[in-house]
C-alpha cells in the first residue's frame, strides 16, 4: 500500500487537507537534518550521529544500510530511533 500512496500524492494536484507527518516524513527529515536524535550533532545523509550509529544492534544498522525509502525503511528507522532512547540512554 506504501508505494501507491506515494504516487498517488505526487499527481494530486488538490490540496490536501494538513496531516500529522508520516513516519517516513519524520526519517527524511532527520536524515537531511545535521542533528541526531541525541542531540548530537551529525553528518547530512546519515540517520544518526557515529556514537549513536554503532550503539545500534547490527541487524538494525543491516536493515537501515539496505533498504531505500519506504514505509518499511520508516518502521525500522522509528525502532532504532525508540532503541536509542531506551536502551543507550543517550537521549535526555
Ligand atoms: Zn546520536
Amino acid at each position: 500500500m506504501g508505494t501507491e500512496d506515494m504516487a498517488s500524492q505526487k499527481r494530486g494536484t488538490v490540496e490536501t487537507p494538513k496531516l500529522a507527518p508520516s513516519l517516513l516524513q519524520i526519517a527524511k527529515d532527520r536524515m537531511f537534518s545535521e542533528r541526531c536524535t541525541c542531540g548530537e550533532a551529525k553528518a547530512k545523509g546519515k540517520y544518526f550521529c557515529m556514537a549513536c550509529w554503532l550503539a545500534l544492534p547490527g541487524k538494525m544498522r543491516y536493515r537501515l544500510s539496505n533498504k531505500t525509502f519506504s514505509e518499511g525503511l520508516a518502521q525500522d528507522y522509528d525502532e532504532a530511533v525508540d532503541f536509542i532512547k531506551i536502551e543507550t540512554g543517550r537521549v535526555k
